[in-house]
């Protein structure tokens, strides 16, 4: 195999997740840019899924992943036992990749580069299907729909979704994290259909950390937090847990990076990991 097709080489986009649970879980939405993953679907079935829940690991990365999965022994036991994708992102930033992510098109199509966009946007035609989320197709089927995020971002869902948890920002961004952790795990306890929760310690620590020891810290924050989210959610529940773009600041981590690695940054290519409980 050339190397080059190889690092170039991925299996999916970030929007294709929203239509794969349209398929599984029999949403009805309007087809948007992505299509669903069949591998994934048959996996579901094997598997009798009957929820969803979207893990977004803001900036994880293929080669973070692979540089660390080591140490995220959770994630790899769930990776281990499911499917690992090479995933392309939409973007190099959060709200246009998490946008694509939730409704299933490009940022070209849904126009959502800030958070303030959705009003604006919802604004000019509130029934468009380009700036709907999964979340909200659920909720128009008789589902239910839960949302674990940043307060800001949890307030352009409310009225649209039953539940929202708001976590306000923190300076501290692993105890934000383990906030949004503990909000997952309750929301779970509602037997939510659909739940999305976006957890933000390895993009903070991306711009603040300088050595990968201290980048390390975050990752095993994280791995713990998937686990714990992981471990409360009924069997039967489908995880798709994505990285929403690459790692920012890349000056700095890619100062000794391989040509894989590089590449791989790029082509913006994220894991998708899909598990089942
Ligand atoms: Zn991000």
């Amino acid at each position: 195999m050339c190397k080059f097709w190889y690092v170039k080489s991925y299996e999916c986009s970030l929007v294709d997740i929203a239509p794969t649970i349209s398929k599984i879980l029999n949403i009805p939405m309007v087809p948007p840019d992505g299509t669903y993953l069949k591998e994934v679907v048959e996996y579901a079935k094997e598997h009798e899924c009957q929820k969803a829940v979207i893990i977004i690991v803001d900036s994880l990365g293929c080669s973070l992943y692979r540089y660390y999965i080591e140490i995220m022994p959770y994630l790899r036991g769930i990776a281990e036992s499911g499917i690992l994708l090479r995933c392309r992102s939409t973007a190099d930033y959060t709200t246009p990749a998490i946008a694509s992510i939730f409704t299933g098109y490009y940022p070209e199509e849904h126009h959502i580069y800030a958070t303030d966009d959705i009003y604006v946007e919802r604004a000019k035609d509130a029934s468009n299907p380009k700036i709907k989320s999964i979340l909200e197709w659920a909720q128009e089927a008789g589902r239910k729909s839960s949302v674990v995020i940043e307060s800001r971002g949890a307030d352009s869902f409310l009225g649209r979704v039953i539940e929202t948890f708001g976590v306000p920002d923190s300076k501290d961004i692993i105890e934000y994290d383990k906030k949004i952790s503990d909000a997952a795990a309750h929301a779970l306890e509602n037997n939510p259909d659909v739940l999305a929760v976006h957890l933000r310690a390895i993009d903070r620590y991306a711009h603040r950390a300088t050595t990968w020891k201290e980048m390390s810290y975050a990752v095993t924050t994280i791995d713990e937090n998937i686990g714990q989210i992981f471990s409360n959610a009924e069997k039967g529940t489908l995880f798709f847990i994505c990285g929403d773009h690459p790692i920012h600041a890349a000056e700095k981590w890619l100062k000794s990076a391989s040509f894989y690695e590089i590449e791989s940054y790029k082509n913006r290519l994220v894991p998708l990991i899909i598990g089942s409980s």
